[in-house]
C-alpha cells in the first residue's frame, strides 16, 4: 500500500487550498472528495464571496484577512488567473449595529483604511441604495469578492502540477486515528490508505466525521438568489457597483454583490443568517415563491432597482459553530488530526490563509497565525 504524508478529506474551499500548500512544500499529499472538483453540492459555489478587511465579527480576524489577501495575490500570480476581485464595500445600518460598528471598531483598532459615509453621502456616490435617513456606512476601498469555483479548481490545479494525488467521486466511509499519536488509515468507498496526518475539512458533512470533536456544528440552508436590475445591468457591474452588507432596523442583514460570472445579467442577493436547518442529506433545493417574495419587501426598501426579474436562486449550506467563530485545530484526541470546519457562513475569504494553516498544523502542529479563537476546547461542555 501506498503511503503518503498527508491524507486530506473534502476538497472544497479549504481542502483544496490545503491540498495545494501542502503540496507545494513538498509533502506527499492524498486529496479525496465524494464529487467533483468545484461542485455545487456543498458551500462553496454560486460564483461570488464577500472578502473585507473592517471585520465587524471580530477585530480578531484582521490578521488573517492581510494575510489571505497576499495569498490570494499569490495564487492568481502562479495560475494567472483573476480570483480577487476588488471593487469596494459599504457596510451600513443604524450607526450603533454591530455592522457598522463593529467594522469601524476593527478598521479603527488595525489602521486600516476607511471612510464614514452618512445617508446623502451614500445616495449621491451610491445611488442604487436608498438608505433611511439614520443609517450611515463604513466604505472600505479594498472589500470585494472572490470566486469560489474558480478558486477550489486552480488551487486543486496547482495542487496537481506540485505533485498531489487527487481522488474525486470516492466518498469517505471512515478514518482511524493510530492510538500512538502516529499515523491514520482512511478509508473510502473504493479502498483503503494510510499516511502519517490526516486533514478533515468536510464542510457541511463534518459532522458526520468529526462526531467526537466535542463541537456542536449546526447545517443550514441558505439561498443565494439573482436579480435582473430594473433599468438594466449597467449600474451595477464589477468598478461601478460595491459589495454591501445591509443591516436593517430589525437586525435582518442583506448582502450583495455586482453582476459577475453566474447570473452574468443579474446581480446576487442574499440574507446573511436567517437559514433552515438540515443536513446534506435532507436539504431542500427547491427555492420558493415566498423566499423570493421576502427578499423582494427588503430590496424594495434599500435597493429598489435590484427588485425586478427573478432570474434564479441556488441554495447552499453554512456549518454553524455555538459563537459562529470557525473551528481550526489540531484534534484534541488525536495529535496527527487537524480540522477546519464550523466556518458559519463567513469562511471562504480566509480559505487561502486557511490552508497555510492547515499545511503548518498538519506539518509542525502548530502555526504561528493566531488561531486561538478557534480551538475547539473553548466549549464549555468540552
Ligand atoms: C450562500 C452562502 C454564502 C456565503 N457567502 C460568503 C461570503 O460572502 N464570504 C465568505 O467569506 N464566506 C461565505 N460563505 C461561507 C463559505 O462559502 C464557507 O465557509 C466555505 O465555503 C466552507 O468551505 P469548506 O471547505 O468548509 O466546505 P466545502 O467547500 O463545502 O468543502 C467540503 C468538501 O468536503 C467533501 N466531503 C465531505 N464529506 C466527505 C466524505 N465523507 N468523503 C469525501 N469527501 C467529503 C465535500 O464533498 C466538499 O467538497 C457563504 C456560504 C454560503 C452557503
Amino acid at each position: 500500500m501506498k503511503n503518503y504524508d498527508v491524507i486530506i478529506i473534502g476538497l472544497g474551499a479549504m481542502g483544496s487550498t490545503t491540498a495545494y500548500q501542502l503540496a507545494k512544500r513538498g509533502q506527499k499529499v492524498l486529496g479525496i472528495d465524494q464529487f467533483g472538483p468545484a461542485h455545487d453540492q456543498g458551500s462553496s459555489h454560486g460564483g461570488s464571496r464577500i472578502i473585507r478587511q473592517a471585520y465587524f465579527e471580530d477585530p480578531s480576524y484582521v490578521p488573517l484577512l492581510l494575510r489571505s489577501y497576499e495569498l490570494w495575490e499569490e495564487i492568481e500570480k502562479e495560475s494567472g488567473e483573476d480570483i480577487l476581485i476588488v471593487t469596494g464595500g459599504l457596510m451600513f445600518g443604524p450607526p450603533d449595529s454591530l455592522t457598522v460598528s463593529g467594522s469601524i471598531g476593527s478598521a479603527k483598532q488595525w489602521g486600516l483604511s476607511y471612510e464614514v459615509l452618512d445617508s446623502n453621502d451614500i445616495r449621491s456616490r451610491f445611488p442604487a441604495f436608498t438608505p433611511e435617513p439614520h443609517h450611515i456606512a463604513l466604505y472600505e476601498k479594498k472589500a470585494g469578492f472572490v470566486r469560489p469555483e474558480l478558486s477550489v479548481y486552480t488551487h486543486l490545479q496547482q495542487a496537481e502540477k506540485h505533485g498531489a494525488e487527487l481522488r474525486f467521486f470516492e466518498p469517505v466511509v471512515s478514518w482511524k486515528a493510530n492510538p500512538s499519536g502516529e499515523g491514520v488509515k482512511v478509508v473510502t468507498e473504493h479502498g483503503t490508505y494510510e499516511a502519517g496526518k490526516l486533514v478533515i475539512s468536510a464542510g457541511a458533512w463534518a459532522p458526520q466525521l468529526l462526531q467526537d470533536l466535542g463541537v456542536s456544528l449546526e447545517v443550514e440552508r441558505h439561498i443565494q438568489m439573482f436579480f435582473e436590475p430594473i433599468g438594466g445591468i449597467e449600474p451595477y457591474r464589477v468598478g461601478k457597483h460595491p459589495i454591501y452588507i445591509w443591516e436593517g432596523d430589525d437586525g435582518v442583514q442583506l448582502y450583495g454583490f455586482p453582476s459577475f460570472g453566474i447570473g452574468a445579467e443579474g446581480a446576487k442577493v442574499a440574507f446573511f443568517r436567517k437559514g433552515k436547518p438540515c443536513t446534506p442529506q435532507t436539504i431542500d433545493r427547491n427555492v420558493y415563491t415566498n423566499e423570493v417574495e421576502l427578499i423582494r419587501e427588503y430590496l424594495a426598501q434599500f435597493i429598489p432597482s435590484l427588485n425586478g426579474r427573478f432570474l434564479q436562486g441556488k441554495t447552499c449550506m453554512y456549518t454553524n459553530t455555538e459563537d459562529e467563530h470557525f473551528v481550526i485545530s489540531t484534534h484534541p484526541s488525536h495529535p496527527q488530526v487537524s480540522v477546519a470546519a464550523g466556518f458559519s457562513g463567513h469562511g471562504f475569504k480566509f480559505a487561502s490563509v486557511v490552508g497555510e494553516i492547515l499545511a503548518d498544523l498538519a506539518i509542525d502542529g502548530k502555526t504561528n497565525h493566531p488561531i486561538d479563537l478557534f480551538s475547539p476546547k473553548r466549549f464549555a461542555y468540552q
